[in-house]
């Protein structure tokens, strides 16, 4: 039987709400679903303002157009990173430069970013890679007396804090992903955190695909007009919907999560204390929402041998990311292999195993024994 790398999560009550969206006969989306979900992920996170969005994507372009970037803004992103991260930047016109990680954790090394700034450094995009915290202290005093944004890219990272803060909630602006491979899920979803209650109306309008309609919604004005640039930035009620039966077994979902990454951490921390590979650490307070684990290889030749002995064995596991920078379209941006060459090494060092809810600590056993045996035979 094939081991998956991810399989989707499902909270039991998702088609009893959506059930109720054909009741409510209210489709479209900024229904009652949508703000049940949002008052839901408000309150549990102490956020002053949430708006659910169809992705991740969509929150992080979101944020660029509430910053009103143009071509002579720059905005620093880790190169290590999904597409977006870079993209919804990029499509405001804004410059994009991108910076190394840092090794233990593989979230942004906050010294390069330091060395990174310039005059025209509008923004940073910190990544909690993983679900484990980019260094937001230490990034917080590289930017202190700034004009520079921070904006959160929490896609992996909801539930999960940085010292007692939850991730998304640090930064004026945190984006979060219910994409179906993140640990909760609506099909494609996702979430702007609007920490900044400063920004909340005009987030609102380029939500509203750029009109004050949410303000007729709320008796404040006889019509609505189109007042900004936005987007239809919103799900629809049934995406909602779904969400909303999710969100509302998120203790559970990080429970069972939680086991399947302690028998790893047990299992994996026992080849780390013979030399054999290193798990991420960090080196500030952090504490987890068990979104993936991942094992750091001594070389890339070494980590495509395990990755190939462990699908040879019917498990799936990957690489994290090819880096944005040495990509066809960052190539296009004007970067090229060997800018970025700490992150260019732990791209080809870094593996992800197979990591969801459906997984039983059997399962981690199976893949622990088939890297061990992989060592032995190296060794
Ligand atoms: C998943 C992911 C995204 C994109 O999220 P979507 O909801 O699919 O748009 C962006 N950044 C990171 C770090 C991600 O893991």
């Amino acid at each position: 039987m094939t081991l998956k790398f991810n399989a989707p999560y499902l909270g039991g009550r998702e088609r009893e709400y959506i059930d109720e969206v054909f009741r409510n006969d209210t489709f479209s989306g900024n229904g009652p679903f949508t703000r049940r979900a949002q008052t839901l992920l408000a309150s549990r996170y102490g956020v002053p303002h949430v708006l659910l969005t169809h992705s991740c994507t969509a929150a992080l372009e979101m944020s660029a157009l509430l910053l009103d970037l143009g071509p002579e803004d720059e905005v620093i992103v880790p190169s290590y990173t999904f597409s977006s991260t870079a993209a919804a930047f990029l499509r405001s016109g804004a410059r994009i430069v991108f910076c190394e990680i840092e090794p233990a954790t593989l979230t942004l090394d906050v010294a390069d970013v330091g060395r990174r700034i310039t005059p025209r450094t509008r923004a940073i995009v910190p990544v909690h890679y993983g679900g484990i915290s980019a260094d937001m202290s230490g990034l917080a005093e590289v930017v202190a007396g700034r004009d520079i944004t921070l904006v959160e890219d929490a896609a992996q990272g909801l539930e999960a804090r940085c010292g007692e803060r939850f991730l998304g909630t640090i930064a004026p602006l945190g984006s979060i992903s219910f994409h179906e491979t993140k640990n909760l899920h609506c099909g494609l979803g996702g979430a702007l955190f609007v920490n900044d209650p400063e920004l909340f109306e005009r987030a609102e309008d380029i939500w509203e695909r750029g009109t004050d309609r949410s303000k007729l919604f709320k008796g404040l004005v006889d019509k609505y007009s189109w007042v900004e640039l936005g987007s239809s930035f919103y799900p629809s009620e049934l995406q909602a919907a779904f969400l909303l039966a999710q969100l509302e077994t998120i203790d559970r979902n990080t429970a069972e999560r939680k086991v399947i990454h302690e028998a790893y951490a047990e299992r994996f921390g026992e080849l780390e204390r013979r030399g054999l590979l290193d798990l991420p650490r960090a080196a500030w307070p952090v504490s987890l929402n068990y979104h993936s684990f991942f094992i750091v290889c001594r070389s890339g030749a070494e980590c495509d041998g395990l990755r190939v002995r462990l699908a040879e064995n019917q498990i799936q596991a990957y690489i994290g990311y090819v880096p944005l920078h040495s990509s066809r379209m960052g190539q296009k941006l004007g970067y090229k292999p060997g800018d970025l060459p700490l992150t260019e090494e732990y791209a080809e060092r870094a593996l992800r195993l197979p990591f969801h809810n459906r997984m039983t600590v059997d399962d981690v056993q199976r893949v622990y024994e088939v890297a061990s045996a992989f060592y032995a035979s190296r060794s």
